[in-house]
């Protein structure tokens, strides 16, 4: 594979850009893999790719029922942060942050990271609390994050509406290096490496069943035909369900839909992400100068990839109260995903009932944040069997009572 450089866009300028090579082969599924990964979103592919890296695992196949990278992963706004309450995601999404600082350059692709600042809005005095407290709980975890004034949210971003007209802004919990990354770019970066080191990367193949023999998984089948392999990993965000079922076990989660929408191109007015969790919105300006809007999730289980028309309505009205500069925009286009959401709001990343299959869900409307640290851990739960990442994700914390609450960090936030 050849690197991307200054010199090559240099000599491709030259010849017309003729000289470019696929980003990755278009392959065809073998009989038997080592690791079979049902899902080519994110997660999958980063998963695949620390198997390379880390372990040398490379005899590899991603299967992915429509085009890699179509799931939630493109999707999705592009939040990047680490400013979570309990240890254990604290240490897997400031893992995740770290890995994207770098991603860069270690992927050869230009990700687009740009670490702006994330700030979230505390707009009732118990928010304030909360993040008084999770920024004190950061502290300690060694995440940096601070609470800030409402005069600081002001100077930060001039166009905010800081006295608004239900809910006044009291300060914020502010993470300065929290930032975005281009989703469809960290899919494609890591699809190329993965390429690059010989796996098989296999769009248009559904799996349609789980294959096991004496309580042990076999392969599954898919729309190309039947695949064996020795551990299977299952990393399909919305259809976690569907899939576990094929697998012969249930998981605690619910998928429903979850949608955003960008504005028209302007000018740059704005330059860190913002999060408005009591009224309800998130917004950052794109490269492009659109304004990318997020809201919340439906409120019924649906595996249609658009939301309702009142969710968009409501987020935007409840964005107007606190930038009214956009009541001026006209809206270009909304789409939808389908989150898969845990009780706890924290994900899941473990081994199944079934032995030799592997489960990575549950990140529900915050995971693409997470995407290089869950690749990390969850490689390294499928090569050696646990990770220090991943050990508090597992199945048994819902049998045994030991929920990683995030609601109030992740439940309406991304
Ligand atoms: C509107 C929206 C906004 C969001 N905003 C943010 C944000 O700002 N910050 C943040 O951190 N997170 C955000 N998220 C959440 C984030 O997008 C997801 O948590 C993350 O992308 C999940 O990645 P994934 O790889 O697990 O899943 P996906 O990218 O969905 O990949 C799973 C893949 O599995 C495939 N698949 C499913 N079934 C099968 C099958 N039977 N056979 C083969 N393949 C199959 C699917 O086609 C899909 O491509 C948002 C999500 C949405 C929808």
């Amino acid at each position: 594979m050849k690197r991307y450089s200054a010199f090559a866009i240099a000599r491709e300028a030259l010849r017309d850009h003729t000289g470019w090579q696929r980003a990755w082969r278009k392959a065809q599924p073998k009989k038997r893999y080592d690791v079979v990964i049902v899902g080519a979103g994110g997660h999958g592919l980063a998963t695949a790719y620390y198997l390379g890296k880390n372990f040398g695992i490379t005899n590899i196949a991603i299967l992915e029922k429509g085009w890699l990278g179509g799931g939630n992963t493109g999707r999705n706004t592009t939040i990047i942060r680490s400013n979570y309450l309990q240890d254990p995601s604290a240490a897997i999404y400031e893992k995740a942050r770290s890995l994207y600082e770098t991603m860069s350059q270690d992927l050869n692709y230009n990700v687009m990271f740009s670490p702006r600042g994330v700030m979230m809005l505390a707009q009732t005095e118990h928010e304030v609390r909360g993040y008084q407290r999770t920024a004190h709980a950061n502290a300690l975890q060694g995440v940096a994050t601070e609470f800030i004034s409402a005069q600081r949210v002001k100077e930060l971003v001039p166009i905010m509406n800081i006295n608004g007209p239900r809910y006044p802004v009291l300060g914020a919990l502010w993470q300065p290096r929290g930032g975005s990354a281009r989703h469809d770019a960290v899919a494609w970066g890591y699809a190329r490496a993965c390429s690059a080191m010989g796996m098989d990367i296999i769009q248009k193949c559904e799996v349609t069943a789980v294959r096991q023999e004496g309580g042990k998984v076999k392969g599954v089948t898919t729309s190309k035909g039947d695949i064996d392999c020795e551990k299977l990993g299952l990393v399909v965000a919305g259809h976690s369900g569907a899939l576990a079922d094929m697998a012969g076990f249930r998981l605690p989660l619910e998928s429903v839909p979850l949608q955003a929408l960008v504005s028209e191109p302007i000018k740059p007015c704005m330059d860190v992400v913002v999060m408005a969790n009591t009224v309800h919105g998130y917004m950052s300006q794109s490269d492009k100068g659109e304004m990318v809007i997020g809201g919340g999730t439906d409120a019924f289980n649906s595996y249609t990839q658009r939301g309702s028309f009142h969710h968009l309505e409501e987020t935007v009205r409840a964005l107007v109260e606190t930038f009214p500069m956009i009541s001026r925009l006209k809206m270009l286009r909304h789409w939808g995903g389908i989150v898969d959401v845990t009780g706890d709001r924290s994900p899941i990343l473990s081994k199944a009932p079934l032995e030799g299959c592997f489960v990575n869900c549950g990140w529900g409307t915050g995971g693409f944040k997470a995407i290089p640290g869950s690749g990390w851990g969850f490689a390294e739960l499928m090569a050696r069997g646990q990770s220090p990442l991943t050990d508090e994700f597992g199945l048994n914390r819902f049998t045994e009572g030991r929920f990683i609450d995030e609601s109030v960090a992740a439940g309406v936030a991304h």
